[in-house]
């Protein structure tokens, strides 16, 4: 069908242009986490092998 390679094609600009974006903003996030985390006064809770802070979500090793 004619346009119909046009079209996906489109779409695949699209999708990029997205993953683009979804990325920038991805790596922002990450970065803002990093900063709140080095910020947080931890509180830890213990679970098995792991400690999991309970404000900010990071997660620590208890093997050693
Ligand atoms: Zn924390």
């Amino acid at each position: 069908m004619i346009g119909e390679r046009q079209n996906s094609l489109n779409r695949v600009i699209q999708i990029k242009g997205e993953m683009k974006v979804l990325e920038a903003k991805l790596e922002q996030l990450k970065k803002e986490l990093n900063m709140l985390r080095e910020n947080c006064t931890h509180e830890f809770e213990k679970k098995d092998y792991i400690q999991k802070c309970i404000k900010c979500h990071l997660i620590e090793s208890l093997h050693w």
